[in-house]
């Protein structure tokens, strides 16, 4: 018995966890001039396996994009507006079950570059389920600081159950993961050394899930891809269609 229990936890340190394969629908919307190539789609799927993969720095949370489809669609009114006509635009425009990334890119504005749901909202609002982000934000776009498509990393990051660095400020329990210091609010450019909180660790400022400038993030940690793993399997995973792969 104490044998056989060694040998698992052996086993579980040496086999990675499972990676999460997300099929990623691609809604563009636009005025009728259309503005995102396709190049610019491919930059922005390479930006979120490129940030979720680890290869920017920080861990690799083990999830995976892989395009499923795209949809084209010419509304000038979902286009400058698409969360004042979120429930029209998703009702005609979403694929997929719970596990299905749906990302619709329109205009926001500088305020509110993205916006992303929560996995537990998908059992009462399956429809609305999905990420809203401005097409400048895509990388190389038009939005001066944040213009390497983090904010589809960053939006992604609620869809998939994590919480902002700063959530709780310095309280308990924070953002409900262990391994990201407390921050008292959320950073604005690219501070170096800041440090709001006392309780031990510098302000996470370079993970995804602050608001720095998109040069500036580079990182999740393993305790953010936990997280993840266990919102996928209580919230998402539960529509029956398993997605996890080796
Ligand atoms: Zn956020």
């Amino acid at each position: 018995m104490m044998a056989d229990l060694e040998l698992r936890t052996r086993l579980m340190r040496i086999v990675p966890p499972p990676v999460i394969n997300v099929p990623l629908w691609v809604h563009l919307i636009d005025d009728g001039s259309r503005r995102v190539t396709k190049q610019a789609v491919q930059a922005q799927v390479d930006a979120l396996n490129n940030a979720y993969g680890g290869r920017l720095g920080g861990a690799d949370t083990r999830v995976r994009f892989r395009v499923a489809g795209m949809t084209n669609t010419g509304n000038a009114t979902w286009f400058r507006d698409p969360l004042g006509h979120e429930q029209a635009m998703k009702q005609a425009l979403r694929r997929g079950g719970a596990t299905a990334l749906n990302l619709y890119i329109a205009e926001l504005n500088e305020v509110v570059l993205g916006y992303g749901t929560y996995p537990y909202w998908y059992r009462t609002s399956p429809v609305l389920d999905g990420v809203v982000i401005d097409w400048r934000s895509m990388p190389g776009g038009t939005m001066r600081t944040f213009d390497r498509g983090f904010t589809a990393v960053h939006e992604i990051g609620h869809w998939l159950g994590l919480m902002h660095t700063f959530e709780n400020g310095c309280a308990e329990p924070g953002d409900g993961v262990a391994d990201t210091p407390p921050e008292a609010h959320p950073t604005e450019g690219c501070p170096e050394g800041k440090d709001t909180c006392p309780l031990p660790g510098k302000d996470p400022v370079r993970n995804f899930m602050d608001y720095a400038h998109d040069r500036c993030m580079s990182e999740f940690t393993a305790g953010q891809g936990a997280r993840i793993r266990t919102a996928w399997a209580a919230y998402r995973m539960s529509d029956g269609r398993s997605t996890l792969n080796r």
